[in-house]
């Protein structure tokens, strides 16, 4: 079942597949009339995205972007719907960002050639081209090169959180993006929560922050999982959102964009919101 809205989508920015054109193309063709690209830790992908969009009068486009923080054994994952992307300060922060990740990604590449496994970091790079560099390129490598037989397994054999070539990225505090979201007037989501261990005690340090939304209805959330964590959203008067997390890349877990049970009604909360703090897409 297709939803009108999909806040959460990768485009080749960051790690997707596809363009921001070819992604809103998709999107739109699917049915979805309200959606976000929300790439990791980049907005560069948002001109392009602006662009598109204004080719279909009835789409509300969202700019989003997805950081990547860090708490003791696991990553949180903030998304910022709305934000003012122009300002120099922001901008200036994500680059610092994309550099760390060149320097860590250039690391893993040199763990999996000590491990017997090399993959060539020129390659690497051009599967990123411009986009924040991250694990699933080095997966892309890993499997091209003939080193493994799945991208999954690049993960389980490698490169995930406890794997010999795995490498930490800067740490940030997902408070402090929430408050780096909120300074460019963005409304700020926490991403996924279904595996955060401790999440009321991130939620209610996180909601002081400014965090507004938390995804409940993502990719392959069962049923009960979203019931379970609709109830944690509105025990701390946040809006239930959700997006496909589309990436282009295929895998068990994939989506087509929006194709999520995502209803109206948060949408339309959030909506709100925006044209509340003044926001200019919130039309
Ligand atoms: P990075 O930001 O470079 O650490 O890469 C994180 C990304 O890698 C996530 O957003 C996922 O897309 C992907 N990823 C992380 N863990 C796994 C896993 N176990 N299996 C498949 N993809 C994963
Ligand atoms: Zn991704
Ligand atoms: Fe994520
Ligand atoms: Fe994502």
């Amino acid at each position: 079942m297709a939803s009108r809205a999909d806040l959460h989508t990768h485009s080749s920015f960051s790690d997707g597949l596809l363009s921001p054109t070819e992604l809103i193309d998709l999107a739109y063709r699917h049915g979805v009339r309200v959606m976000a690209l929300t790439d990791h830790d980049t907005i560069e992908g948002l001109p392009d995205a602006f662009a598109a969009a204004a080719r279909y009068p009835d789409l509300t486009f969202i700019p989003g972007v997805e950081i990547s923080t860090d708490v003791p054994g696991n990553e949180v994952h903030v998304l910022g719907h709305f934000i003012d992307w122009q300002d120099r300060k922001f901008q200036r922060r994500l680059l610092q960002m994309r550099q760390s990740r060149q320097r860590r990604a250039r690391k893993m590449v040199d763990k999996l050639a000590a491990l017997g496994k090399p993959v060539s970091w020129k390659h690497v790079q051009s599967l990123a081209s411009d986009a924040a560099i991250g694990r699933p390129h080095i997966a892309r490598a890993l499997m091209e090169a003939g080193h493994i037989a799945t991208f999954d397994e690049a993960f389980d054999l490698y490169i995930g959180r406890k794997g010999p070539a795995y490498v930490e990225r800067e740490r940030l505090a997902p408070a402090e993006v929430v408050e780096m979201i909120a300074a460019v007037n963005g409304l700020p989501t926490l991403a996924h929560p279904r595996e955060l261990d401790g999440l009321e005690g991130l939620l209610s340090q996180l909601k002081a922050a400014g965090l507004v939304g938390m995804e409940v209805y993502y990719q392959d959330y069962s049923q009960e999982e979203v019931e379970r964590l609709r109830a944690v959203a509105d025990r701390f008067a946040l809006i239930p959102l959700g997006g496909s997390d589309y990436h282009g890349l295929g895998g068990p877990r994939e989506r087509e964009p929006g194709d999520i049970p995502l209803p109206d009604e948060p949408v339309e909360r959030l909506l709100a919101l925006a044209r509340e703090r003044g926001s200019p897409q919130a039309v």
